[in-house]
């Protein structure tokens, strides 16, 4: 870590002296676990899980994954103690503690060609992984040599791209792989979220992917963002922290910071 990030991180914790409740925004995977080619072997790092039951019990945060996956992954991969909220599909679907879910929805014009195009990649994934969720189409390509990923992509992209100018539907580029989607992306997301919240409360947002760049985007202003990843890259988020190890450093300092009071 710089000493211009641990500086940052020190003014960030320091927000939480007056007893205030604290919003935390955490991607999953990449973010508090490895990547997996098989997603549902993608367990939190050693100590992650614990911290993140530490901060729960102190009450003081309002803890919410935002993760591309379907929402109800979430709970079994982290396995807590107490449910937490989670906001699905890049934030087009919201999974209350409670077990109450919303979904937000396109247009019958849009959803009929997005149907179609399902059906198509069920028939044949152009090489790649096929991933279907409720609210699009996803495309993977993680793991593939560099010659074939460029071939799988060309190939998404062809088929995507023009349906991507219909109302209700856009494009998200991830890390090796493109989706197509109905809804809010994580921007959206981070932003409803702040929106809940009392404007003087400590926010951070923790991510990896590009698709978490629209979330650091939303908390300027507001919150600290934190690009939680291996390698460094260019970034619009306050500083970069490397997993696992700065990761449980930073959920230590959390929990040190909410004991405050
Ligand atoms: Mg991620």
């Amino acid at each position: 870590m710089t000493p211009e990030a641990a500086d940052k991180l020190a003014a960030f914790f320091a927000t939480f002296a007056d007893g205030a409740k604290a919003l935390l925004l955490l991607d999953y995977d990449g973010t508090l676990a490895p990547f997996r080619v098989d997603r549902f072997t993608a367990r939190p790092w050693a100590g992650v899980r614990e911290q993140l039951g530490g901060i729960q019990r102190q009450g003081r945060t309002r803890m919410v994954v935002v993760t591309g996956r379907p929402a109800k992954e979430i709970a079994p991969m982290l396995a807590l103690d107490t449910p937490l909220e989670v906001w699905g599909l890049h934030g087009a679907e919201r999974l209350y503690p409670d077990g109450r879910r919303e979904l937000e929805q396109a247009p019958d014009a849009t959803q009929e060609k997005l149907d179609a195009l399902r059906q198509h990649l069920k028939r044949d994934s152009l090489g790649g992984l096929f991933e279907d969720k409720a609210n699009g189409v996803v495309m993977h390509w993680r793991g593939r040599s560099p010659r074939a990923a460029k071939l799988i992509e060309q190939r998404t992209r062809a088929l995507f791209e023009p349906l991507a100018q219909m109302e209700g539907l856009a494009l998200l580029e991830f890390e090796s792989g493109l989706e197509l989607r109905v809804g809010r992306n994580k921007g959206g997301a981070a932003k409803a979220l702040l929106a809940e919240m009392d404007t003087a409360s400590p926010a951070a947002y923790l991510g990896d992917d590009l698709t978490d760049e629209m979330a650091f985007e939303a908390m300027k202003g507001r919150g600290l963002s934190v690009l939680m990843r291996r390698q460094p890259r260019e970034t619009a988020a306050d500083i970069w922290l490397r997993p696992p190890t700065e990761l449980n450093g930073f959920l230590e300092q959390w929990v040190e910071a909410g004991s405050r009071e």
